[in-house]
């Protein structure tokens, strides 16, 4: 017995030894705390970019919840034709965007479209924004709306109805003054991501829908020293989509046009394609871009065309980017 007790109590001690020479091992491998410390430049940059990977980590899991929700979705829809719950696999989440209630029906709508128009409305949410969604309920028609949020914190209540009742909400820009935006690459990034927090902070989504303020055929990057080039890329490599619009109702010309004659602007331009993008606009000054929504919507409708949101699934149109050669 007492043989046994000294033995273990030897062995206690080797041990003991063991786990001190291994952590004395273990600490010289690492290095002292002051050994690893960055140059001052590159703290800054490290601290930068772990924001930034935050910020897409935070994006991530997002994206992982939409994942699962719409996986959920795909479980209880399972008497939908397989297409119909291909077309809602876990990718066409990732934008955003679109309230998950509505989701499956906008991509389905899409889908089945043959000849498509797209309304999309700049610059909201305004004091008319209630309006015009009232008017594409009555017409039973979702559209969407690329949002700005300097100066029209009055008005977030209606974003949120916006999402809430199914439509797209995409990102515009914060402020919208061109020389701001494009004052640096580094300033157009952080306008984005602005207006894209702010939309998140309202609605809960993280949309990766976006318009270029001025269009991406804008002369303002050339003006105030951004490249759209590096702007595409970079919403290239992060999941973003850009549209721009083959049809415009001219309502931010200066032109005092009736709202019969912004229809008109609009219908004139719509032929024989099958995809049309329409820009107007939904701000405080646009009353009469309201008021020509019913006579755009019912032609539309009467030359067979179904009014769809912008989706995941939305071939973008793009104008060239000013200074490209055709
Ligand atoms: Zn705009």
């Amino acid at each position: 017995m007492s043989g046994n007790k000294k033995k273990s109590g030897f062995v206690a001690i080797i041990s003991a030894i063991i786990a001190v020479a291994a952590l004395i091992i273990i600490m010289s491998v690492v290095g002292s705390p002051t050994g690893n410390t960055p140059h001052l430049a590159e703290g800054t940059q490290t601290a930068t970019t772990q924001a930034d990977d935050n910020k897409d980590s935070k994006e991530a899991s997002e994206s992982e919840k939409a994942d699962k929700k719409s996986d959920e979705a795909k479980e209880s829809d399972k008497d939908d034709e397989k297409e119909t719950t291909e077309a809602s696999s876990s990718s066409k989440s990732k934008m955003g965007g679109i309230h998950p209630d509505f989701l499956d029906d906008a991509i389905k709508t899409e889908k089945n479209a043959k000849k498509k128009v797209y309304l999309t409305f700049d610059d909201g949410p305004s004091k008319y924004t209630d309006e015009v969604l009232d008017v594409l309920d009555k017409y039973d028609v979702k559209a969407t709306f690329f949002n700005v949020s300097a100066g029209n914190s009055k008005y977030l209540d209606s974003e949120k109805k916006t999402y809430e009742k199914g439509h797209t909400i995409a990102i515009h820009t914060k402020s919208h003054e061109y020389d701001e935006v494009y004052g640096s690459f580094e300033n157009w990034k952080a306008d984005v991501l602005a207006q894209q927090e702010s939309m998140e902070e309202n609605t809960g989504t993280i949309t990766k829908f976006y318009r270029f303020p001025g269009g991406s055929s804008n002369t303002m990057g050339v003006k105030y020293g951004t490249d759209i080039h590096d702007c595409v890329d970079w919403l290239e490599k992060n999941g973003y989509e850009y549209y721009d619009w083959n049809v415009s109702n001219d309502d931010s010309e200066g032109v005092a046009y009736s709202p019969s004659e912004l229809a008109n602007n609009v219908l004139d331009y719509i032929g024989d394609g099958d995809e049309y993008m329409v820009l107007m606009h939904d701000t405080g000054a646009k009353e009469n871009t309201l008021k020509s929504l019913p006579i755009i919507i019912e032609e539309l409708k009467d030359r067979g065309f179904t009014l769809c949101q912008i989706t995941e699934n939305t071939s973008p149109y793009h104008h060239r980017i000013y200074g490209d050669s055709e």
